[in-house]
């Protein structure tokens, strides 16, 4: 089959294995510094990919990771990617009242640009960890100076989601753009297209399927995102977690790169201001 020529938009939460919402209740915030990191391996191998097809991508990456590993912001830029901001810490939108989620947006903010030099437009919470009940994260993610959001993945998960949230890219709030992570419409039903936990549980062809879908019968450019700690089955296992979240957080590791691969290879990839706000935002 011919791939589509559209340009959509991939994306990576650069944090490391640890700091993953589902390990919170199992690795202490105070500890962070103390466990061995796996991000910047992890990212370097991800430029390697992206280098192999040309492809450019959008880094939504922690504060915390950037005051620690600047260089690697600087190698993410260097090689043309957007670095946006996935927040400083790690804490989910519905953890923190405002003042404090404002604080850690925009400390985020100041930090990448820090090290970059450029403007960081783009914020992503953690999680996708902004719903209907508070909704004025996005009050805050406009005042701290952000022109996107990608906060929201519109499907039914035990976790995040807003089932009924718009699929497509539209204005949460006036001057801020929100684009959904990518979904396909089946039976009145909103599926995961855009990556997660999904794409390494399901077979690739059917990301692919429902990518295809979103591009040639909606017409429309899709988002997709993963975590550099996916491509690494090596990584230290987090001893005393229960069933359900082991299985989630290691299972298929040693396909994503081979899965990434195709990805890369079936559909046109680059960064999430120049695929959805080059066409909004005059
Ligand atoms: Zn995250």
């Amino acid at each position: 089959m011919v791939s589509s020529a559209m340009m959509n938009a991939l994306t990576i939460d650069v944090e490391d294995y640890f700091q993953v919402s589902a390990l919170a209740p199992f690795i202490a915030r105070s500890q962070w510094d103390a466990t061995p990191s796996r991000v910047e391996r992890n990212v370097d191998l991800i430029l390697g990919l992206l280098a192999e097809r040309s492809a450019n991508a959008t880094f939504f990456t922690l504060g915390w990771i950037g005051d620690r590993y600047p260089q690697l912001v600087r190698r993410v830029a260097d090689a043309g990617h957007e670095v946006a901001s996935h927040g400083y810490g790690h804490q989910r939108a519905t953890e923190l009242d405002r003042e404090a989620f404002l604080a850690d947006i925009r400390l985020a903010k100041a930090v990448l640009e820090d090290i970059t030099g450029e403007e960081v437009r783009g914020y992503r919470a953690p999680s996708f960890s902004i719903g209907r009940e508070n909704e004025w994260a996005f009050d805050c993610i406009g005042e701290a100076g952000y022109a996107y959001s990608s906060s929201i993945y519109p499907i039914r998960h035990d976790h995040y989601g807003i089932p009924d949230a718009p699929r497509f890219p539209y204005r949460s709030r006036e001057g801020l753009l929100e684009v959904p992570i990518t979904t396909a419409r089946f039976f009145s039903r909103n599926l995961p297209a855009g990556g997660g936990g999904y794409f390494r549980l399901m077979p690739y062809s059917m990301s692919r399927w429902f990518i295809r879908r979103v591009n040639g019968i909606e017409g429309r450019p899709a988002i997709f995102y993963f975590h550099p700690w996916e491509l690494d089955p090596g990584q230290p296992r987090v001893e005393g977690i229960d069933a359900k979240t082991r299985f989630r957080h290691y299972l298929n590791l040693d396909r994503m790169q081979g899965r990434l691969r195709k990805l890369l290879a079936d559909f046109e990839w680059g960064r999430v201001d120049r695929v959805f706000l080059a066409r909004e935002v005059q």
